[in-house]
Parts: structure tokens; sequence; C-alpha cells
């Protein structure tokens, strides 16, 4: 596995500096030997005009199996042969990173004693890196070099097989960063993401790699919009860590910004994930039993909390039951997309008078979202750091408090029953945890409780007897006795999509009301 860094030059600033910035002499090859294996520094081209340093990493596959901690990517899981012949010794990784912050660490600090202005100011860089394992895709390796400042981020998929191309993309990326940066600047970037993008760090993630996370991440990674998937990545997804490390970025980031900035997160599902894996996507099954609990319910106005889309909204639509739908996301992206799907720009007066699409976080109350029969949340909590959930819980059972909410999150236990998920991965890049079925009960009784309202739970997709279903659903129903009267809430003028004005707002009032008795039983 390697890297290339260059620059370019002339007779007054020559490029062979990067020798003097990197602390590597452009003549010489030396070589470095790292926890797991020899890095080898070298300059295949070194004049004036330009400048190439390679970092090459020889990685002892034995050496990682003694760590314990050889399992790369390449063999089937868990096969003994998978721990000796992955794609460790080819592929960029953590293990690059390692030997980056090894070989180049003055560098990464952004000290050079000869030459102090030339660390300290941009220079026209080069880098590429090969064979870049990117979980996620080339889409988020421009999603997170791109912020950063570099001219040009090329990330190419490789093809599995340059013979037969028929097979497709490989997990792999050649990327191409290119701009003026400093080179402190450039190798911090790299040493941070990576990992982040491997996505499989073969080290025992420590507390101190919250600091190291945040002293490499020194002036980019607050204000980076990927910098939670960042975070949580780095950080091998160990929640108290990742907390930690986001609270402080949070306190930065404040500190930097003039004002409070929308947390713009934009976490829409890639429906064709779940298309690969069966005959009725199990999105659609999904919708199908979200629909059927709405009916049961006899909800007619529904919140589609973090819509996404708008794929639920559309098939709302389609049922003349539904008579107001609101889709709500926070992610302003999916909610241009959720327009586009729903063509709300040509639609007849009738039909868009029952549908609005609002941009909100659920981790805030909003009265916009009071006085309605349903609320969905399909697929939404599992994108919330834990932290911010109790915050999302108030805001929808304590707040908004719908008659009826319906919760679907994926089962972890299921994933096994995956065979493209690798063991130990969440199914989307995006999610902060994936329940089992005892946590997610467990989650779910303890809202129900403390905000007044009956859990049950329906599986949905097959229910496997040893693992469960790939999708848990959970259905809330508000406790009668928490009953504010909501009977005015239905003849309320659809056409004026505006909710109730009479209505109590708090649960504390009892009612007397059969018609509203009855209905809250249903
Ligand atoms: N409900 C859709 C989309 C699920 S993806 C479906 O089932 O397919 C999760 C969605 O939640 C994303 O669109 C994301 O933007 C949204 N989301 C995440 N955090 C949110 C928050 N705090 N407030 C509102 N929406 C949020």
């Amino acid at each position: 596995m390697f890297l290339t860094i260059s620059t370019t030059g002339n007779p007054e600033r020559p490029a062979t500096d990067l020798g003097f910035l990197l602390h590597k002499h452009p003549e010489r090859a030396q070589t470095f030997s790292t926890s797991h294996g020899t890095a080898h520094v070298l300059y295949p081209e070194a004049s004036p005009e330009r400048c190439t340093a390679a970092l090459l990493l020889e990685v002892d596959p034995v050496a990682l199996v003694r760590r314990g901690k050889g399992k790369g990517r390449g063999g089937a899981p868990d096969s003994a042969l998978a721990q000796y012949v992955n794609d460790r010794p080819y592929a960029a990784s953590s293990l690059l990173a390692v030997a980056l912050a090894k070989v180049f660490k003055t560098a990464l600090h952004g000290v050079c004693q000869a030459m102090p202005e030339r660390a300290a100011a941009p220079l026209p860089l080069r880098v590429e890196v090969p064979a870049l394992p990117a979980r996620g895709g080339a889409d988020l390796v421009r999603a997170l070099f791109g912020p950063l400042g570099w001219d040009t981020v090329e990330a190419e998929p490789v093809a599995l097989d340059g013979q037969f191309p028929e097979w497709g993309a490989s997990r792999y990326v050649r990327l191409v960063l290119e701009g003026e940066l400093r080179l402190a600047d450039a190798l911090n970037h790299l040493y941070v993401l990576l990992p982040v993008l491997d996505d499989a760090k073969h080290y025992w993630v420590a507390p101190d790699e919250v600091d190291k996370l945040l002293r490499a991440g020194d002036g980019w990674l607050a204000g980076h919009p990927e910098r939670q998937l960042i975070t949580a990545r780095y950080l091998s997804r160990r929640w108290g860590l990742a907390r930690a490390a986001t609270e402080r970025l949070e306190l930065v980031r404040l500190a930097e910004a003039e004002g409070l900035d929308v947390d713009d997160v934009d976490n829409a599902v890639d429906e064709s994930t779940d298309t690969e894996e069966r005959p009725v996507p199990l999105a659609e099954q999904r919708r199908e039993a979200i629909l059927a609990a709405l009916t049961a319910a006899e909800a007619s106005r529904v919140l589609d909390l973090g819509c996404g889309q708008g794929q639920l909204v559309q098939a709302l639509l389609k049922d003349t039951r539904f008579t107001e739908i609101v889709g709500v996301d926070v992610s302003v992206r999916a909610l241009t997309v959720a327009a586009r799907r729903l063509r709300l720009d040509r639609m007849g007066e009738r039909q868009a008078a029952r549908v609005k699409l609002i941009q909100g976080s659920l981790a805030y109350t909003d009265k916009r979202l009071t006085g309605y029969d349903a609320a969905v949340l399909s697929e939404v909590v599992e994108h919330l750091d834990l932290p911010r959930l109790p915050a999302l819980e108030y805001a929808v059972f304590g707040s908004a408090r719908p008659r009826t909410v319906l919760v679907t999150t994926p089962n972890v236990e299921y994933n096994v029953r995956w065979e493209s998920l690798p063991a130990g991965h969440v199914r989307h890049r995006d999610h902060r945890f994936e329940w089992t079925r005892k946590e997610f009960r467990g989650w779910a009784a303890s809202v129900a409780e403390r905000y007044g309202y009956g859990v049950g739970f329906t599986p949905v997709g097959p229910d496997d007897p040893e693992v469960g279903p790939p999708t848990q659903m959970a259905v809330f129903t508000r406790a009668q006795d928490q009953e504010p009267a909501t009977g005015k809430t239905r003849t309320a003028d659809p056409a004026t999509g505006r909710t109730r004005t009479a209505a109590p707002a708090t649960g504390k009032t009892r009612t007397a009301d059969p018609t509203t008795a009855k209905e809250e039983q249903a």
C-alpha cells in the first residue's frame, strides 16, 4: 500500500523543498519499522520543477495476525485464511495512516525549523492513493475531502478485475487530490480520513484517540459537514468516545461560528441497498406495514417524521383515507428530492392541500407538529446519536403527542442474514447504532412509560426463528387517561392546512366527551 505526495516549483522555490518539509532527504531512500511492517520513503522524482515523495508500507500479515488485528477484508469472514489472505498489504488504510504519523510526525505538526515560512504557507500539492478502500464509495470520498479546500478531489472506482469489466467496481477508489494547501493540513486530512474511509481500524481505539483526532482535525474538523460520521468512524463507533469528541467539537464550532447554523445532515437512505437483497424490497414491506398500522389506528392526519426522500408520503397520498400528510426532515436536500418525487409544483389544488413538506429537527419541540393523529418515525431513530435521543423522545411523545406513534428500526440480530454485510457492520453508513430486539423493546417500553403510551411490536419482513425480522416496528398508543380532547382535530379543515386551534395543548386535561373516548380506544 502506498501514497505519493508531489509538488511543483521553480529555481527560486524549488520543488525539492518538499524534502525539508517532510524531513526526508530526496536523495536517500529510508526505511522505518512500524508495528505492522516496514515503511519506506523514497522520491521517484526530485527536480526543482517537480518533486514526488512516496510512502510505501510493506505489511507483515503474520505480525498482524499475531497482534490479533489481522482481519482485513477479502476472505470469507471468520475463515482462518482470511486473516492472512486479505487486502491489508495492498490497500491504504489505518495502517498507512499510522505509518504516516510515525514517518512524517514533525511535518504533520507543521514544524520545519529549516524553512518555517515554507511550512506555514500553502504549496501546490498533488496526493495520490492508488487503492483506497472506501466504504461509502466515491461519493463519500468526495463528501469528505470536498469541503477541505482541495481544488480537485478525484475518486475513481477501481474495477474488481480489469480483465472482466462486467464484474463492476471493487470497494476501492483511486484517490487524487490537487490544490494549494499547507503540507501539514494535507497530511492531517489523510491521517484522519484514510481510516475513516476504510472503516476497519486495525488497532484498539483507546481514549487518547479522541485527543489525537481533535489535534489532527484542528482547524478543519469542527466545521466539516460530515464531522459526525468522521468522528464516529474514526473512533470505531465507540459511542462514549464519539460523544466526547462530538461534544468537544461542538464547543469549537460554536466558538468559531458567528451564529448557530442548522444541523444539516443528509442521511437519506438509499433504497437500492434494500432492493438488491430480496424480491419485495424491504423498504416496500416497511411502507406496507406502516400503512396497515395507520389504517388500524384510524389515523387520517399523519406526520412522517424524518421523511427523507418522500417515499412514504407518496404512498400515503395515494390513499384518500389520509387527509393531511406532513413530511418533516432536517435535510433540505432530502426535502427537495421529495418535492420532486411528489411533483409538488404540478399537483392539483386538492391534492396539494393534503400534503406539506417542512424542514425541522426532531431534536427540538415544534408547535407545528402538535394535533395530529399519528406520527411515523421510519428508520430515523438510529440516525441520531444516542445522547440526542431523549430530546427526540420529548419532542415527539412529550410535545407533539399524537395518538399513535410508529417507530421502525433495523434489528441488528438480523444482520448476519445479509450476505453482503461484513460481520460487525451496520447497514447504512450513517447508522449511529442498531438495536437487538431486546434493546429496542427496552427503549420503547421506557419511552411508553415515561410519556403515558402503551406499546406493542410488529415484525416487518421474514420473521426468522433465530434472529427475528430484518425490521422491527413499535406501535405506541397514547394512554386514554392522559388524553386531551382531540375530537376537534378531525374536523379541522384540511384545505387550510391549519392545525387545530381549540383543543388543549397539554396532556393534563381529561375529557368526558364520549366520542373522543371511543376514538381513543380505536
Ligand atoms: N423515513 C425515511 C428516511 C429514513 S433516513 C425512510 O424510511 O426511508 C433518516 C432520515 O431522518 C433522513 O432523511 C434524515 O435527514 C432524517 N433525520 C435525521 N436526523 C434528523 C433530525 N434530527 N430531525 C429530522 N430529521 C432527521
